[in-house]
């Protein structure tokens, strides 16, 4: 009967259902033990000014190291956001970003700008303007130095809410990105408000350079217009290059200049010489 077809498809439906939130239960937990047996390391990607060539900051990106192999943010991150431990592992990722800016002062002399990402639940968290100022003071590193990474479509959750969070911590001194820009549904009357100081170029639109090159430079004026640094994602040739430098893009960041390393790569290729060059002078 139809009665009991449908109580069938429930009891299918509630073992999914249990299944699921069973998955996601046993995720969250090796996340919770992955942060506190510290298996989380951050890599480190250079970003460019275009014109120089000179690492001018770089992007902390997170991997999960387990069992002696690295995963990848995008397997472990959407389940992060989805159980809410974001939270604490994003707090990790500002902790560990602030510590090596002063490892790099007081090692090398050398300070670097370093960019996180900060995901949609942990932008809307109350604790995370406190938290990065406290960081911040606590490692005693200039906030000029911190960068925060926010998507696009993050931002446009709650703007009004948006332009608050991102107006103190834009009035504390860090600096403010958008990614993934062109990506999400931007109102283009409300990007004049939000109080950011850069806009990175979606990886998507660099890609096709120079064939394709309408949204590239469509951006890349907006930028100009807003008085916006610019950085272009995910540069993997010479091409994509030359037409980023021809149309005033700044900044590039991509697998043609380096993939991200871990911390030991970088500092010796990114770091160390710069110390070099100095002591030289
Ligand atoms: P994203 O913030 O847009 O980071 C850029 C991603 O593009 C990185 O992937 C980077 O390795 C990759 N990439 C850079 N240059 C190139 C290139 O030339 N070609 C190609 N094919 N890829 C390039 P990754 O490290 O796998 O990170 C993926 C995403 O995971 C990030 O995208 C970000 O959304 C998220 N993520 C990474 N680390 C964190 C973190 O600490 N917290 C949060 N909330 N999200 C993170
Ligand atoms: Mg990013
Ligand atoms: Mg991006
Ligand atoms: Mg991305």
């Amino acid at each position: 009967s139809a009665k009991a077809a449908g109580s069938n498809q429930w009891a299918f439906f509630k073992q999914q259902m249990t299944e699921r939130a069973a998955v996601r239960l046993r995720t969250e937990a090796s996340l919770h033990d992955a942060l506190k047996n510290n298996e989380f390391v951050l890599h480190y990607q250079p970003k460019l000014d275009i014109n120089t060539g000179k690492v001018v900051a770089c992007e902390a990106l997170i991997r999960w190291q387990k069992d002696g192999r690295l995963i990848s943010p995008m397997s472990f991150i959407p389940v992060a956001e989805e159980t809410g431990i974001i939270i604490p592992i994003g707090r990790w990722v500002i902790e560990q970003a602030c510590k090596t800016i002063k490892e790099w002062q007081k090692k090398y002399n050398f300070a670097l700008p370093i960019a996180v990402n900060v995901a949609s639940q942990q932008f809307e968290d109350p604790s995370l303007v406190p938290d990065i100022k406290q960081l911040s003071l606590r490692y005693q590193i200039r906030p000029e130095l911190l960068e925060i990474e926010i998507t696009e479509t993050s931002l446009m959750n709650d703007i009004e809410k948006a332009i608050v969070k991102l107006e103190q911590l834009k009035s504390a001194g860090f600096g403010i990105a958008v990614d993934d820009f062109g990506t999400g549904y931007s109102s283009l009357s409300y990007l004049r408000h939000l109080p950011i100081t850069t806009m990175k170029i979606d990886r998507c639109f660099v890609t096709d350079l120079p064939q394709e090159s309408a949204i590239a430079s469509t951006i890349l004026m907006l930028g100009k217009q807003l008085k916006l640094n610019i950085v272009a994602e995910g540069i993997e040739n010479q091409e994509q290059l030359d037409w980023l430098k021809a149309n005033d893009c700044q900044m590039g960041q991509g697998f043609f200049f380096s993939k991200p390393l871990s911390q030991h790569d970088f500092e010796e290729k990114y770091i160390k010489p710069h110390t070099a060059t100095i002591s030289q002078i």
